[in-house]
C-alpha cells in the first residue's frame, strides 16, 4: 500500500530524516517548514496523513492541526503530532486540537511505520463513502453532514478479564456514556456482534484468549466491521501494539492510563464513528434515490435493470420459476387529456400503491414507463401468477381513482401480460422473458384491454 504522507517540522534536518526513513518504505512524501504552509500544503496535496511538529516559530502544531480538522476539505486527514516531550498534558491539548495520535521524537521506525499504515489504511476506508457522498452531494439528493456527537447515546463496550480494571475505566467513561463490561473474552464476541457499540475497548493483557485474536475476530464481523477499537497496552508491549495496529484497531492507550488522554481519544473515535455513519447512512439514501421512481415510489427500470438477471440466475440456479408480469393502464392518454397531466400522475401514484399492496417482500415491482409496470416473482409458477395478476385487474376495475383533492373519481382498467421460466426451460435470458410478457400484454390490448394474458 502507498500513501502520500506530509511531513511538517520547522528544522530541515527533521524533515530529511523522516522523508528518507518513508521513502524507504515507497511512500509518496510531500514536506512543509511551517504551521501554514502545512495547512496550506493539507489543502493543496491532500495528502493520506500528516506528521506534524509541535514546536514551530509562528503558528505552532496545535494551531496548524486545529485548523486542518476545521476546514471540510482537510477535516478527514489522520494528524501525528511529532512530540520533542512525551508529557501527558501535551497530548491532551493535542487530542483537543484533533489530533489523532503522537510520536515522540526520536521516532521509532516500528511505531511510525505501524501509525503510518493503520491511519492511511483508515483513511483509504473513508475517502471511499467521501467519494460516493460526494456524488450524492452532486446530484442534489444528499444533505450536508453535520458531525455532532451527542454522547448520551453513545454506547461503549469495555473487554478485559482483569475486572478491576475494566471497573475503573467504566467508573471513568461511565459519566458521559452508556458502558458495558465484559470479563470472558468468548462472551465478549457474541455481545459485540449484537449488541450495536459505537465503540469497543479491548485490553491486551487479556490471558484466557489471544488478545490480537480477539480483536481481529471482531474485525472481521459483518455487524462489528467498522467500529473504532481502542486497545489498552502495557508500556512494554510495543510489538504487541503494532500487530495490533496492523489488525486494524484504531488507536491505543498505554498504561497507566491518564484520565484526560482517556477521555479525549475516547472523543476522537466517536467522532470519526459518528462520521463515517453519516457518510454511509447519507449515501444509503442517495442509493434509494437514484433507484427509486419519485413520483410511485417503486423501483425505476435502472434498479430493474441490473436486479432481475440476478433474479433470473437465482431462479435457474435454484431451479424454481421465475414469473414476471407487465402491466399497462389502458387509455391512459385519455385521463391525461380529459382530467389534466396533474390528475394522471395521482391515477399513476394509487394505482402504484395497488401493485405493491398486492405483492410479497421478496417480489420486484418496479415502474418500466410512464404508465406501464413491471412485477418480477421468484418462485412463481404462471398457475401462481395468472392468480395474482386476475386478482390486481380485478381490484383496479372495481376501484374509484380520487382525483381533484377528492372530489372527483374515476374509473381504470389495466391490460396485463404474463410471462414465467417454468413453460420455457430453455428460456436463456431475463430479456427473453419479459419479451414474453410484453407480447402477452400486446396481445391483450390486441383482444379488448381490460385482461389478463398469459405468454404461450
Ligand atoms: P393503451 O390502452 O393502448 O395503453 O393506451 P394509452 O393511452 O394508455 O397508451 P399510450 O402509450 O398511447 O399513452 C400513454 C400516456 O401516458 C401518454 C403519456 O402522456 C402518459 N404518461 C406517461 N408518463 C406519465 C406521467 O408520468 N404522468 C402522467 N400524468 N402521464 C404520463
Ligand atoms: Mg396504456
Ligand atoms: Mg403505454
Amino acid at each position: 500500500m502507498t500513501a502520500r504522507v506530509l511531513v511538517v517540522d520547522d528544522l530541515e534536518p527533521n524533515v530529511k530524516l523522516l522523508e528518507a526513513k518513508l521513502r524507504a518504505e515507497y511512500f509518496d512524501v510531500v514536506s512543509a517548514y511551517s504551521g501554514q504552509e502545512a495547512v496550506d500544503t493539507a489543502i493543496s496535496d491532500q495528502p493520506d496523513i500528516i506528521l506534524l511538529d509541535v514546536m514551530m516559530p509562528g503558528m505552532d502544531g496545535f494551531e496548524a492541526c486545529r485548523r486542518i480538522k476545521e476546514n471540510p476539505e482537510t477535516m478527514h486527514i489522520p494528524i501525528v503530532m511529532v512530540t520533542a516531550l512525551d508529557q501527558q498534558t501535551d497530548r491532551v491539548v493535542g487530542l483537543e486540537a484533533g489530533a489523532d495520535d503522537f510520536l515522540t521524537k526520536p521516532v521509532e521506525d516500528l511505531a511510525l511505520f505501524a501509525r503510518v499504515r493503520s491511519l492511511s489504511r483508515l483513511k483509504m476506508m473513508t475517502d471511499e463513502l467521501r467519494a460516493r457522498y460526494a456524488t450524492g452531494k452532486g446530484l442534489g439528493v444528499v444533505d450536508n453532514i453535520e458531525i455532532d456527537v451527542d454522547s448520551s447515546e453513545t454506547r461503549i463496550f469495555i473487554i478485559d478479564d482483569n475486572e478491576e480494571q475494566a471497573e475503573r475505566l467504566k467508573s471513568t467513561l461511565g459519566e458521559d456514556h452508556a458502558v458495558s463490561c465484559e470479563t470472558d473474552p468468548e462472551i465478549a464476541l457474541g455481545r459485540a456482534q449484537s449488541g450495536d457499540f459505537d465503540l469497543i475497548i479491548v485490553s491486551l493483557s487479556i490471558e484466557s484468549m489471544d488478545p490480537l485474536r480477539l480483536c481481529s475476530s471482531i474485525r472481521s464481523f459483518e455487524e462489528t466491521r467498522l467500529t473504532p477499537i481502542l486497545a489498552v497496552v502495557r508500556q512494554s508491549d510495543t510489538r504487541k501494539l503494532v500487530r495490533a495496529l496492523d489488525i486494524g484497531v484504531n488507536d491505543y492507550l498505554k498504561r497507566p492510563i491518564d484520565r484526560n488522554e482517556l477521555t479525549a481519544r475516547v472523543h476522537t473515535q466517536l467522532r470519526r464513528k459518528r462520521y463515517v455513519d453519516q457518510l454511509r447512512s447519507s449515501f444509503q439514501a442517495s442509493l434509494e434515490m437514484a433507484v427509486t421512481d419519485q413520483l410511485t415510489g417503486l423501483y425505476n427500470r435502472r434498479y430493474l435493470a441490473s436486479h432481475l438477471s440476478a433474479m433470473f440466475e437465482r431462479a435457474q440456479w435454484t431451479d424454481r420459476p421465475l414469473a414476471t408480469m407487465i402491466l399497462d393502464i389502458d387509455h391512459f392518454k385519455k385521463i391525461n387529456d380529459t382530467y389534466g397531466h396533474d390528475a394522471g400522475d395521482k391515477v399513476l401514484k394509487e394505482f402504484a400503491d395497488c401493485v405493491a399492496r398486492s405483492v410479497r417482500g421478496i417480489d420486484l415491482a418496479c415502474r418500466y414507463g410512464g404508465e406501464e409496470f413491471l412485477v418480477a416473482m421468484p418462485d412463481t409458477d404462471m398457475a401462481f401468477a395468472a392468480i395474482v395478476a386476475e386478482r390486481l385487474r380485478q381490484e383496479v376495475a372495481g376501484k374509484k381513482f380520487m382525483i381533484n383533492g377528492g372530489r372527483d373519481a374515476i374509473e381504470i382498467t389495466v391490460s396485463i401480460g404474463i410471462a414465467s421460466t417454468e413453460n420455457n426451460p430453455d428460456e436463456d435470458s431475463a430479456q427473453k422473458l419479459i419479451k414474453r410478457a410484453d407480447e402477452a400484454l400486446y396481445e391483450a390490448k390486441n383482444g379488448g384491454r381490460n385482461r389478463v394474458i398469459q405468454a404461450a
